[in-house]
């Protein structure tokens, strides 16, 4: 804990005389509005807010450092990834996706999995989930898939049938939605579980030569889920079981830890592969692309305060820093834009100044001004560029590896649109208990869903993975697969 001072002052640093009683006339009142004490208090407590995030809203925070343990340089310039022995601090904010702040932590959801390494070279934040893949692959349907998620409008209930109605006509959803209705859409705590960058990223080396790379996170706790009654019952006896479980195991010195791999693609095998490599509902088999060893991430000090830095705290996909750069994956394309947007419009324009999220490199640049601005705003230097006063200039070594672009500008999808063999490959990979519950989650979650045509269409889905699949949930449901699946 902190050292208490103990002398209670204002928000302007003035000694304060009283805050147990407003000032009032006489010992009935009323209160005088010169009590400017009371005004400020009350005024600021109105404003302790800032809006919660629209996705995301709910976290745990944790800081640590990130160790790299085996030399990739030849495919990333980027030292704090590639210089075996170096270590880099980091912040994690692990989070649900769909319920409000005050939601529980243990439903079934992906859980995001944002973190932050604060390199000499600027932030790179790694906004992933524990996912490998995601409901869709085009950032214009995201707002459209959100809103099934939340709140029906009328009744500000959650609404199973647009959950289903939109993912039966999604099919790219199908990979995501078996991943989720496995055991591991509710991880037994935010230490058990893996994390995925999920898109495809760009690492260059310092020869300006670049690969395709994947993120793995692997959990050194196991992988461990929780049951789904005990899952019910947590989460209306201890709805904050997540955030506790991270906050006491760090506490206790039982500090988490991961190890983080990467699949390395040659730029020229996107061209061929049998997915695409770019598509965000799709893997990349390990047994094409193995899994690479990079480093360690080991998590050993909690926040000081939650809202100064966990709910404070800004991640965007777009904050790269120089060997790592953007891959065409149009989710990523979108996310690019909409984080940092985000974060402008709910931390404001210089998020990037507050103590969480400001770089431990030094910042030179011609940004000035803007709400709560808390530095000195570059003081008296120069605040254009070019210039002739020596101000702080580009360095051409860092521009972004040069890449070909081809084809007509259109609204397309991607040419692959084989969504069924991928998730039927996960479950001919899970054994006969994890299927049957995977079947009971799925049955569980579509009952409540109106619509028979909703739920055979879905059920087609299923059936094109994999027969059985389809089949054994049809069977749960109480209807048969629909005739020419
Ligand atoms: P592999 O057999 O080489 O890899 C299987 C992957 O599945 C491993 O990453 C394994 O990681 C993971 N896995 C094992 N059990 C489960 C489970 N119950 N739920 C979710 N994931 C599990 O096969 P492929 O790489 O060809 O992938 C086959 C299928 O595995 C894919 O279609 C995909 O659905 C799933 N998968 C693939 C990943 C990838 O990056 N290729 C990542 C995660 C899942 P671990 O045991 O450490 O969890």
């Amino acid at each position: 804990m902190s050292k208490q001072p103990n002398n209670l002052t204002t928000s302007w640093g003035a000694p304060v005389g009283d805050n147990q009683h407003s000032i009032t006339a006489g010992s009935r009142g009323p209160t005088l509005v010169q009590d400017v004490h009371l005004l400020e208090k009350l005024a600021h407590f109105n404003r302790e807010r800032v809006p919660e995030r629209v996705v995301h809203a709910k976290g745990a925070g944790a800081h640590g450092y990130f160790e790299v343990t085996n030399d990739l340089s030849a495919y990333t310039k980027a030292s704090f990834l590639s210089e075996v022995g170096k270590r880099t601090p980091m912040f994690i904010r692990f989070s649900t996706v769909a319920g409000e702040l005050g939601s529980s932590d243990t439903v079934r959801d992906p859980r995001g999995f944002a973190v932050k390494f604060y390199t000499e070279e600027g932030n790179y934040d790694l906004v992933g989930n524990n996912t490998p893949v995601f409901f869709i692959r085009d950032a214009i349907k995201f707002p459209d898939f959100i809103h099934t998620q939340k709140r029906h409008p009328q009744t500000h209930l959650k609404n199973p049938n647009a959950v289903w109605d939109f993912w039966s006509l999604s099919p790219e959803s199908l990979h995501q939605v078996t991943i989720l209705m496995s055991d591991r859409g509710i991880p037994l705590t935010l230490r058990h579980m893996h994390g995925f960058g999920s898109h495809t990223f760009k690492w260059v080396n310092a020869e300006g030569q670049a690969v395709w790379i994947k993120y793995h996170f692997k959990t050194e706790q196991g992988i461990q889920n929780l049951d789904v009654d005990l899952a019910a019952k947590m989460a209306s006896e201890n709805p904050d079981y997540h955030i506790e479980d991270l906050f006491q195991a760090i506490a206790k010195g039982n500090f988490p830890a991961w190890k983080l791999y990467v699949q390395i693609m040659p730029l020229e095998d996107a061209n061929t592969y049998r997915f695409d490599p770019f598509d965000v509902t799709k893997v990349w088999s390990q047994k094409d692309y193995p899994l690479i060893e990079v480093g360690r991430m080991v998590l050993n000090r909690n926040p000081e305060n939650y809202f100064a830095e966990v709910e404070q705290a800004t991640f965007s996909p777009g904050s790269f820093v120089p060997g790592i750069e953007a891959s065409p994956d149009k989710m990523l394309q979108g996310r690019l834009f909409a984080y940092g947007d985000a974060h402008r419009y709910r931390v404001g324009a210089n998020h990037n100044l507050l103590p969480i999220n400001r770089p431990h490199a030094e910042v030179h640049n011609y940004q000035r001004d803007g709400a709560l601005r808390s530095d000195n705003n570059g003081g008296g230097s120069v605040y254009y560029e070019p210039n002739s006063l020596g101000g702080p200039k580009e360095s051409p070594k860092h521009k972004i590896a040069p890449f070909e672009v081809s084809g007509e500008a259109q609204s397309v999808a991607y040419d692959h649109d084989d969504h069924y063999t991928q998730p039927g490959d996960l479950y001919r990979l899970l054994s006969e208990e994890e299927r049957a519950r995977l079947v009971q989650n799925i049955v569980g979650a579509m009952k409540p869903v109106e619509s028979d045509e909703i739920k055979l269409r879905q059920i087609g889905h299923f059936y094109k993975a994999d027969p059985e699949y389809g089949r054994r949930v049809a069977e749960g449901l109480g209807l048969t697969v629909p005739q020419g699946e």
